[in-house]
């Protein structure tokens, strides 16, 4: 049983002022795990004001001095690597491949953000004016329990190399994974305050930033409910926010694909990370009369993924984080049943030998319409719906009608056609023909699924105010 009883304000690890505690379950075996002491609205304000004593100095700052501190965060991370993999297997359950990506990707994120810095014009020239690029302030980082250290990383990253300093509030189901990367980050030796990690209820904690005039921007990786709240409350201070939100991802398979390379990937797009990811490809939309083919290509894949003991290296799909994720993917699979899908692979409970954890059947439906529950809302477990269509301008249609909007993946044989298809979708990244890795490149989405842009330069702009001057 581990006690997470600390929280990290201005440069030092201090007990919360909040008393409420949490206990969380070991998603392999249900038992307890970990008893968290949680911060609250007054342990906030602590971390809003230490972000923002440290404004000052850190804004003044030259990209050179702050190369530096990134490239020292980038150590640090990398350095922890095992650790850090090791402490979301357990806490989240990831399958092995996910944990290490998204450890090393927590500490690139840091070499990304110092190498875009070497490179940005703060300085350019508009007609007769002069453009500072300025931080914006404090930025609030809030923060889903999917991908730990990769968000809370990436956001800082971003942050930081602008010269804003941090209040970050990762979710309360990551609290070790949140007090590891505390511990790792401190180790880097940065000034006091310039980020400070508060972990806590959403109501509480990462509603006092979302409320806080000391708080400049938003940065929200999450639900689609939450962050329509957060702009919402954001709008009486004004904030600028960046909302990087949820999705129900198409992928097409066009009529000359190969099926045989492409299943795989579509496969692996719908779960990896166990189904638990906001980009999950969770719509197969397929031509009709290739159905068959597809049909049993996809039945193959999905039967063959190793769920389990997220410990073993071959784990494909761990557990579901909690057990109301557990019971949420359950309820879906129900529903599309009930609503007349046709299952092929997976359906309700659990699979055998794994009954104690909060494991799901990767669930393969087919003769879905794109007007069921399960094509409409996001599941977030490996749960996957065949779509057929007649012709590219019916797949087209069915990709787009959806409220979300965050990436889409085309399959085909004919790439302009492939790349045509692709312009048509409305996302705002579509991977065409593979499973790509493109962190310098914009990532967010259209639609319901967000608002604003993370990564890269455009990234790095959600943290800055263009300033004119002129005549000066
Ligand atoms: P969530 O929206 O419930 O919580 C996200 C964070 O917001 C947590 O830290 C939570 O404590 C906090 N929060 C909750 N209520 C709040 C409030 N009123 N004010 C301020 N903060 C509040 O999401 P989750 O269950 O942690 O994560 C799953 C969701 O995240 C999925 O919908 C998924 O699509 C989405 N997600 C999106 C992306 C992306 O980049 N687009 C990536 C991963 C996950």
């Amino acid at each position: 049983m581990h006690d997470i009883d600390h929280i990290y304000i201005d440069g030092a690890f201090r007990a919360p002022h909040g008393t409420d505690t949490m206990e969380l379950i070991d998603p392999v075996d249900g038992r307890p795990a970990a008893r968290v002491r949680l911060a609250d609205a007054t342990d906030t304000r602590a971390a809003i004001a230490a972000a923002r004593r440290a404004f000052g100095a850190w804004s003044a700052t030259t990209p050179a001095e702050r190369i530096g501190w990134l490239e020292r965060l980038q150590r640090a991370v990398a350095q922890a690597e095992r650790e850090l993999v090791a402490t979301m297997i357990e806490e989240y359950g990831g399958a092995p491949a996910t944990c290490v990506a998204t450890a090393r990707r927590a500490a690139e994120s840091f070499g990304l953000a110092a190498a875009l810095l070497r490179t940005f014009a703060f300085e350019r020239t508009a007609g007769a004016a002069r453009v500072f690029m300025t931080p914006v302030g404090v930025a609030g980082l809030i923060t889903p329990w999917n991908a730990t250290y990769g968000f809370v990383c990436s956001k800082l990253a971003t942050a930081l190399a602008a010269g804003c300093t941090a209040v970050i509030k990762p979710s309360e189901l990551s609290a070790r994974q949140a007090a590891l990367l505390a511990r790792v980050l401190h180790g880097a030796g940065l000034p006091p305050g310039l980020f400070n990690i508060v972990t806590g209820r959403g109501d509480e904690v990462g509603a006092e930033i979302v409320r806080h005039p000391d708080v400049a921007k938003i940065s929200f990786t999450g639900s689609t409910a939450v962050g329509k709240a957060i702009m919402r409350g954001a709008a009486d201070t004004m904030k600028r926010v960046t909302l990087e939100l949820g999705g129900k991802s198409p992928t097409i398979l066009l009529d000359d694909a190969d099926f045989e390379a492409a299943m795989p990937l579509a496969v692996a797009a719908a779960v990896n990370n166990s189904g638990q990811a906001c980009l999950a490809g969770t719509r197969l939309l397929v031509p009709a009369h290739r159905l068959d083919e597809a049909e049993r290509l996809a039945a193959r894949e999905m039967a063959a993924l190793v769920v389990g003991d997220p410990r073993r290296p071959d784990t494909r799909i761990g557990p579901m984080v909690s057990a109301r994720q557990y019971e949420r993917v359950q309820g879906y699979i129900r529903q599309g049943l009930a609503e007349g899908a046709r299952l092929l692979v997976g359906g309700p409970g659990k699979p055998a030998g794994l009954e104690r954890g909060h494991f799901v059947r990767p669930t393969l439906f087919s003769g879905v319409r794109n007007d069921m529950t399960i094509a409409r809302e996001e599941i977030f477990g490996p749960v996957l719906s065949m779509i057929a269509y007649r012709d590219d301008d019916e797949a087209v249609a069915i990709a787009n009608d959806t409220v979300y909007g965050l990436q889409a993946y085309v399959f085909g044989a004919d790439a302009p056609r492939a790349a045509r298809v692709a312009a048509r979708i409305e996302a705002g990244r579509v991977f065409v023909n593979g499973l790509y890795d493109v962190p310098e490149a914009p990532f967010g989405g259209f639609k319901q699924s967000g608002v604003g842009r993370e990564f890269g330069s455009f990234g790095l702009e959600s943290y800055l105010e263009p300033k004119t001057v002129a005549g000066a």
